[in-house]
């Protein structure tokens, strides 16, 4: 399902007649859990596949990183000493987790990396499909806060006060890599390429010389489907949504993004999009938009200099921020 943005988005390069021109050049690995998309411009092929390997290389890097799912990465120590001690840990963790604290201040919570134990719980990554216990649920809550979750840049460490707290970057990892893979590409020669990690998508300068990037946003309830396309040059932009990653059970749709506050799906919205001037923001930003909701997040990403968002309400309306209106392409109301 994590496909679809990106199928989609390539589809519509075609479509919207931003047909690949024959200096670009397009390659796809699967890392991070889902499709990573590079197109790079204005090189020859073997100057844009020493590029696009470098910028791939560095995604894989930073997957070792931040991986929710092994023990030895900086995400799996930072877990494993919660409530007992601080854990020395990369630069880029430090950054990352400082600018997930950034948003989930901003956001008032709605973004919150220390997600882990819900996460955990509703197990989208393990495929049970069961909604938990209601105390397990409030169990689980009660240890997400992402204010005992100390971040020390100077000394490079990261300690999560009690024990059974988990950090989860899946809200602002996927952004991150994509902003160290186009700057990868830029310390080798590229000035124009388009890095896709699923849904988090990054713009280096245009396509072409006054050709602005064309991206669609998928359609949350038509797969296949776009909403409406956005044109961009050096900004990023990411959309979260409930057709990503859900199970339907007794008519209700549970799906991936949580409300810290509730403990459960967000209800909110179907999906909330986010452009920004890093794909670290548009990425934590579109996760907290989603979960505020069209109101109170189109004020927060209004508060944020450089952002606009397209959210579409739990009713199929759609709401965007002023300097968005009129250039949302085929956006139908
Ligand atoms: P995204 O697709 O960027 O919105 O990220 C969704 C992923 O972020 C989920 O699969 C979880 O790993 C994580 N997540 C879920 N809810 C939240 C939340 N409220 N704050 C931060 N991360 C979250
Ligand atoms: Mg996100």
């Amino acid at each position: 399902m994590r496909m679809t943005a990106v199928v989609l988005m390539l589809g519509l390069l075609t479509a919207a007649g931003c047909r690949e021109t024959d200096d670009s050049h397009r390659r796809s690995q699967y890392l991070m859990g889902t499709v990573v998309t590079i197109t790079v411009a204005g090189l020859d092929r073997d100057d844009a596949d020493r590029a696009m390997n470098a910028a791939f290389e560095e995604i894989r890097r930073l997957e070792g990183i931040l991986t929710f799912f092994s023990e030895d990465s900086d995400l799996g120590r930072i877990n494993a000493a919660a409530g007992e001690r601080p854990v020395g840990v990369s630069a880029e963790t430090i950054e990352v987790l400082a600018e997930a604290r950034r948003i989930s201040d901003r956001s008032g919570g709605a973004f919150d990396a220390t997600i882990g134990p819900l996460v955990s719980l509703w197990g989208f990554e393990v495929k049970e499909r069961f909604v938990p216990p209601k105390e397990e649920i409030e169990r689980a809550r009660t240890l997400v806060n992402w204010r005992n979750m100390a971040v020390d840049p100077e000394l490079g460490t990261v300690r999560l006060e009690r024990r059974g707290m988990k950090v989860d970057l899946g809200g602002i990892a996927k952004g991150y890599a994509a902003d160290r893979a186009a700057e990868t590409l830029r310390k080798h020669g590229v000035s124009r390429a388009l890095v896709a990690v699923a849904g988090d998508i990054r713009a280096v300068g245009e396509k072409a010389v006054g050709v602005a990037w064309h991206v669609g946003i998928q359609h949350p309830r038509e797969p296949g489907a776009v909403l409406g396309s956005l044109k961009i040059a050096d900004r990023s932009v990411s959309t979260s949504g409930d057709y990503e990653r859900y199970f339907i059970k007794d008519d209700v749709r549970y799906h991936h993004i949580l409300d810290p506050a509730t403990g459960r799906p967000a209800a909110a919205s179907r999906s909330a999009t986010v452009l920004a001037p890093t794909t670290t923001l548009s990425d934590a930003l579109s996760t907290a938009a989603f979960v505020l909701g069209p109101e109170k997040g189109i004020a927060l990403v209004r508060s944020v200099p450089g952002a606009e968002a397209i959210i579409v309400d739990r009713e199929g309306r759609v709401h965007v921020t002023p300097g968005l209106a009129g250039k949302v392409e085929g956006l139908a109301s």
